[in-house]
């Protein structure tokens, strides 16, 4: 049984105002949302980013980490009420793929992503696909985004009742990071390209698989259950 672990934004989805919320958490609890309109989220955790742009703004790394906790309260209080007006969209061919995956016995579905958890499931619930994924590793497991695949393997293990490891895995992104996460994991690695990666930025990075998208569903499932080769 295939463990797909897939990451969330560019990979699933696009758009929520995910962004606007946390600038708005980082200025309430903090004074200070750092330069957040030039600064690069990509494949990166949520604890991570804050602390680049706190640090940039000088904040003192023990106030950081003090902040921390009311920073995801403000943030996830302040998705959940932006995101009805704005929903995440699915990138084209997830709304296909995702279900016709879940619906196989050879396929488990998981998430491993940046996203606090929280963040995760009002982004997927939006665009109508939370119930999918019955585990998941997320930015408020850990900020290093290499440990999480380990973190969804114990969960899967615990979810389905019989033992996942990295080997078993496959790690879906959108960007360098997620296909070197999937590396660190020993998983296999999809990358595509609906991200602001190109193809080419993608295949510096030596994924198994690389895609341009999902739209060709029965391409993206085999490239994802198979992405070494039958
Ligand atoms: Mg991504």
């Amino acid at each position: 049984m295939r463990l797909l672990l897939f990451d969330i934004d560019g990979t699933l989805v696009r758009g929520s105002p995910a962004k606007a919320a946390f600038g708005h958490a980082l200025a309430s609890v903090f004074g200070t949302a750092g330069p957040i309109a030039g600064h690069d989220f990509a494949g990166k955790t949520d604890p991570e980013i804050a602390r680049e742009l706190l640090e940039a703004a000088g904040v003192a790394s023990g106030e950081i980490e003090a902040g921390l906790p009311r920073l995801w309260d403000r943030y996830l209080a302040e998705l959940a009420r932006l995101i009805p007006a704005a929903p995440a969209e699915a990138l084209p061919g997830v709304d296909e793929l995702i279900p016709a995956l879940a619906a196989r016995d050879d396929v488990a579905l998981g998430l491993v992503t940046g996203n606090v958890e929280g963040g995760a499931r009002l982004k997927l619930a939006s665009a109508g696909l939370w119930e999918h994924f019955p585990v998941g590793a997320y930015g408020s497991d850990h900020s290093a985004r290499n440990e999480l695949p380990g973190v969804a393997c114990r969960r899967a293990t615990a979810h389905w009742g019989r033992p996942f490891d990295g080997s078993d895995a496959v790690v879906i992104g959108d960007t360098p990071r997620d296909v070197a996460c999937g590396r660190a994991a020993r998983a296999a690695t999809v990358a595509v390209a609906t991200g602001r990666f190109s193809m080419a930025e993608l295949k510096a990075a030596a994924p198994d698989r690389l895609l341009p998208g999902f739209e060709d569903v029965d391409l993206a499932a085999a490239a994802l259950t198979e992405p070494r080769g039958p």
